[in-house]
């Protein structure tokens, strides 16, 4: 019998909080204001996923950004084009400036590197409320 291969339920907990990031932004890009259906939105960690696993789900530590706004400047615009991940240093600024309580309070966040998440639970706490947020009042 084939093995089947165990869900990464960080990743799939991610996925909903990048969705509840978009869903509360309302599907448009925090930088330039363009959103969707026009430009597709995307979410995108603020604390990178490699360094803070433990932040990877963490709806506070999404932005949403459209595509070029968060791509942008890697390759299908020049670098010099603003983008989060094309101009890093850029962005960080733009992000200090724009929020300036988020920024203090996910350093404070960054530092609990030794939390413990169990993360089918998280994964299915936030589908839950992404149910919720897109379901019509
Ligand atoms: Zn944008």
């Amino acid at each position: 019998m084939k093995k089947r291969k165990p869900p990464n339920f960080r990743k799939k907990a991610c996925q909903e909080a990048k969705k509840i990031a978009r869903i509360l932004a309302g599907f448009i890009c925090e930088h330039c204001g363009k959103g969707e259906p026009e430009r597709q939105t995307h979410g995108s960690h603020i604390y990178s996923e490699g360094k803070n696993p433990n932040m990877s789900a963490d709806v506070d530590n999404i932005i949403c950004l459209c595509w070029l706004c968060h791509m942008g400047g890697l390759k299908i615009v020049s670098a010099r084009v603003f983008s989060w991940h094309g101009t890093p240093r850029e962005a960080q600024d733009w992000f200090e400036t724009k929020f300036p309580f988020l920024k203090v309070i996910l350093r404070e966040r960054s530092k609990k590197t030794m939390l413990i998440i169990n993360w089918e639970q998280r994964y299915r706490e936030l589908k839950k409320l992404r149910i919720r947020y897109e379901s019509p009042v």
